[in-house]
């Protein structure tokens, strides 16, 4: 299974959906094991977006030692759950992301992926 890493984040679209706001911070997507709500992270500046449709709605408690609560459920994270070897539980797939609402911080299939897209074409 392929998981987002940096490489498939379409970086481009994020800066230019935050206004160009957050362009010096690295972001992380990640989710809930338990309820898969899909977060953006950018835990430098100890941020977490919420809504793939309102990049308005921030957590602002992201990465900081106290509990992260899921947005979505009563799960909570670990600390710094992102970089612990418990890491690999938050990893989303990219055909997860490309599924929900965030699917435009996945770059399109040709930038990174040599695989052919097959088309059915009807004429
Ligand atoms: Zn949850």
């Amino acid at each position: 299974m392929e998981y987002v890493n940096q490489d498939n984040l379409d970086l481009d679209e994020f800066n230019s959906r935050t206004k160009q706001k957050y362009i010096k911070e690295p972001i992380n997507v990640f989710w809930c094991p338990k309820c898969r709500f899909i977060y953006i992270g950018l835990p430098d500046c100890h941020l977490a977006f919420i809504d793939a449709n309102n990049l308005e709605k921030i957590r602002a408690d992201f990465n900081r030692p106290a509990e992260f609560k899921c947005s979505g459920c009563d799960f909570i994270f670990p600390d710094v759950f992102l970089v612990s070897d418990q890491g690999y539980k938050f990893r989303v797939p990219i055909e997860e992301v490309r599924k929900s609402s965030w699917v435009w911080i996945i770059k399109k299939r040709k930038d990174f992926e040599a695989r052919p897209i097959i088309r059915h074409k009807r004429h």
